[in-house]
């Protein structure tokens, strides 16, 4: 007995005094050349945003506990946690709070590293504040040096095999912030607009074409019209001519025409929408760039060059109705896609064909595929979205953004159009060959460093390759790859998963994780979507001041696999009683162990059934809570524990035995060490069961009562001895005839402690042998001054007549 639990529970002192304690007697460090077999986790890394919200809680929390789990059962387990840090949201604040300007680039990168710096220190708090038992001297950030370097090398051998390319293709822009977008960063937005009908002409006949973009005329390279519609059969194959600009464009049928949209014959512009970039390429039509990185027209437009797009749209509908080619103009609302991401842009977003850096995806799509079914998918069918975004996929993938704070393109593009690598050149890597010119070694030209960064996702899908020490340190790498777990989010499935297993295929030639578990997103306590607009965020602060981090992990752990979870108050409110309630009977068990010493040999000890009926129990719960824990499943176990504590533990068994702790002196001695043995040995088990979830409060009364740590403990393993169907059906028999008295009580207003005169038990025949054995135990916990029990054939189980007075 080491100290006494405090009389109230104080989850604030607590789980602080944790926190320190963990990290100062550095608990959960990892030990790379331990005998144990190593469990690793490729934990994701957010992204820097200065806070964590409820989403990676969700995520992070879950993780936390397959760790603490592993950890218990055994493993050495590898827990890392990293940070993303390059991202447009960085630049624009350092633009905007510390006024530093991207054009003084060195400046602007060393604002971004700083502004990151303190954003993860926050960050790394509120991992700390929620119990994450991460090992932190781990670390990565993808800002780092030897970060960067891993990543240009591998894009240097990625050219080298020709998977990496330079070309031309079309991309998602914001004239206004002037940087090319990620499909993550944009979004429709419902808008106002006009569906315009104009007039093309086709050898003399008229075919009117709706769009709500006339602007993009100049850059009309065909007219598509469904290959089922009747009304323009005869069109197909032929050309029309575009008013003012007097060119001629091919007339095709594709299936994707919408037959009833507008006039059912569209133009195509290089680039309106992603629907032309489809056609383009499918019918290798040329590409007329009509828009500038401003927004404003090219040459390209002839007399309209250097309008804006509004501006343009205004003269070129303005020449048109004049020339009498504007048949109907129509009020609509339609979508936008727009520079969502960012709340104070909004801005449509064009799509620009630009020199781009480009990884070949298309032609890896199978080895992908063959790669991801090596892995064990939790749930099962998020491997059927991953096979299906593989299979959907028609274009490469694009890796150059448009950004200053990245990781910069290790290359140097000559005139003459060769492209000479960092490594060609000799150069020891990481590089930044911005504004950096170079003689070509070809044609003694002038060779200059690409401007470009690359987008994020090239930064994080080498995770499992940097936590593992990829080229760095091969005994580690041995040791650590591929990862046992990574955990994520189904929204990233086509993204962070698909990379990861892409990129370390490539460079590994294996898998690189053996099991994914897959998460779904936290909805708000309405269950919809959280947004600032709907007024439903909830910050991680607000239930971590309200209650405590063993409070937010139970409603965390309460998700299931791949499903979407509402943030729930009321979850947290019932978890907070739960720890109160465990943390009473935890004192009550303290005080009555205070003179038990344990015997090695328990065949001496006289239990009695209702000892052996929760010990059985006990075993059915470690055996359920190992079973769904090696399965990923949290929110079960949790249940089932919390179930057997409130119910089988507090309500039936503690009370069927006060009886034997209180009054040695009828009932023995020896029968109150039976009970203080199973008290201890429940007590114990259920610490260790629920650490992995509430670790703090197990700490605490674990370090309290035993001494040591429930979280580095070992897992309990299930005693198939101490496993009796009969007696757990038996007892659970003398607990109904238990609750039909307290019914009586309540209903008849009598205190459960008075006593009752007289209770006759009419009982089946068969049952009644085995329940003798409970009735000692029935009798004092009722306060029955007189129990008859008689046996009956035509009774199913019981029947009771009480008598109070
Ligand atoms: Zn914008
Ligand atoms: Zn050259």
């Amino acid at each position: 007995m080491v100290q006494i639990l405090a009389k109230r529970y104080n989850p604030k002192d607590i789980e602080k005094k944790w926190h320190e304690k963990w990290k100062k007697e550095n608990l959960y460090r990892f030990n790379a050349d331990s005998e144990k077999e190593i469990f690793s986790i490729d934990t994701p890394p957010p992204f820097t945003s200065g806070t964590l919200h409820m989403g990676h809680i969700y995520n992070h929390t879950w993780i936390d506990i397959v760790a603490r789990y592993k950890r218990m059962r055994g493993y050495e387990v590898y827990f890392p946690q990293g940070f993303d840090c390059h991202g447009l949201p960085t630049e624009l604040r350092v633009e905007r709070e510390m006024n530093v300007k991207k054009e003084d680039r060195v400046l602007f990168i060393n604002k971004c590293k700083e502004w990151t710096n303190i954003a993860i220190k926050r960050m790394k708090k509120q991992f700390e504040d929620i119990g994450y038992s991460a090992d932190w001297s781990y670390t990565y950030k993808t800002m780092d040096d030897s970060y960067k370097k891993l990543i240009q090398e591998t894009l240097i051998e990625f050219y080298k095999r020709g998977i990496l390319y330079r070309g031309k293709h079309p991309v998602l822009w914001c004239p206004k912030c002037e940087t090319a977008l990620a499909k993550a960063e944009v979004g429709y937005i419902e808008r106002e607009g006009n569906l315009y009908y104009i007039d093309l002409d086709s050898n003399g006949h008229k075919l009117t074409i709706a769009t709500t973009r006339p602007e993009m005329m100049p850059a009309c390279v065909a007219v598509f019209v469904h290959p089922e519609d009747k009304r323009y059969e005869k069109f197909v194959g032929r050309k029309a001519k575009l008013p003012i600009f007097n060119r001629e464009v091919p007339i095709l049928a594709d299936e994707n025409v919408d037959m009833k949209f507008g006039t059912g014959a569209v133009y195509l512009c290089t680039f309106g929408d992603e629907q032309d970039i489809e056609w383009q390429k499918k019918y290798r039509l040329p590409i007329i760039e009509i828009i500038d990185r401003k927004g404003n027209l090219t040459s390209e437009a002839g007399k309209y060059a250097n309008l804006s797009i509004e501006d343009a749209r205004r003269m070129i509908v303005e020449d048109l109705i004049e020339k009498g080619y504007v048949r109907k103009i129509k009020r609509i609302r339609h979508s936008v896609l727009s520079h969502t991401e960012r709340s104070s842009c909004k801005t449509p977003i064009e799509l620009l064909p630009l020199n781009q850096w480009f990884i070949n995806v298309r032609d890896y799509i199978e080895d992908i595929i063959k790669t991801a079914k090596k892995m064990r998918w939790y749930p099962k069918y998020m491997l059927q979205r991953l096979i299906d975004w593989s299979n959907s996929m028609d274009w490469d993938w694009i890796i150059s953004r448009q950004r200053v704070f990245g990781t910069p393109i290790p290359f140097w593009i000559c005139e003459c159009g060769n492209i000479i690598s960092a490594e060609d050149f000799g150069l020891k890597l990481p590089v930044d060959p911005r504004g950096d010119i170079r003689t070509c070694p070809k044609c003694n030209g002038k060779a200059v460093g690409v401007k470009d960064v690359c987008d994020c996702w090239i930064d994080s899908s080498v995770t499992p390759l940097i936590i593992s020490k990829w080229r760095v340190n091969d005994n580690f790498f041995k040791n650590t790859y591929p990862s046992s777990l990574r955990p994520q989010g189904y929204e990233i499935i086509r993204t962070w998963a698909f990379y990861t297993i892409y990129r370390c295929m490539i460079l590994t030639g294996k898998k690189c994780f053996d099991e994914l578990l897959i998460n779904g997103m936290v909805a708000g306590p309405d269950g919809r979507k959280m947004s600032k607009s709907l007024g439903n965020v909830i910050e991680p602060e607000e239930p971590l001041k309200k209650y405590s981090a063993d409070t937010i992990r139970q409603w965390a752990a309460g998700g299931s696999l791949g499903d979407d979870y509402p943030f729930s108050w009321e979850e947290c409110d019932h978890s907070q009683r739960f720890l109160t309630k465990l943390w009473n009977i935890s004192r009550f068990i303290e005080m009555h162990l205070k003179d038990f010493k344990e015997i090695k040999n328990n065949d001496k000890i006289e239990f009695r059934d209702i000892d052996l009926w929760i010990i059985s129990k006990l075993q059915n719960l470690i055996e359920n809570c190992t079973k769904n824990l090696d399965n990923y499943i949290f929110n079960v176990p949790l249940t089932d524990i919390r179930s057997f504590i409130w119910h089988d533990l507090a309500d039936n068994y503690i009370e069927m035995v006060k009886h034997r702790l209180y009054k040695s002196e009828i009932y023995g001695e020896k029968s109150r060490y039976a009970v203080q043995y199973t008290l201890n040995y429940v007590l114990k088990t259920i610490l260790l069961l629920l650490s992995p979830f509430t670790p703090h409060i197990c700490d605490e009364i674990w370090n309290s009562i035993y001494d040591g740590y429930a979280s580095i403990s070992n897992w309990p393993e299930v005693k198939k001895g101490l496993m009796n169907k009969r007696i757990e059906k038996n007892g659970d028999l003398a607990i109904k005839v238990l609750s039909e008295i307290r019914r009586y009580k309540s209903e008849n207003k009598i205190p459960l402690n008075n006593e009752l005169r007289k209770v006759e038990l009419i009982i089946n025949t068969k049952l009644i042998r085995e329940f003798k054995k409970f009735e000692e135990d029935i009798k004092a916990t009722g306060r029955i001054k007189e129990m008859n029990i008689i046996n009956s054939d035509n009774v199913d189980e019981f029947e009771i007549i009480i008598s109070a007075m």
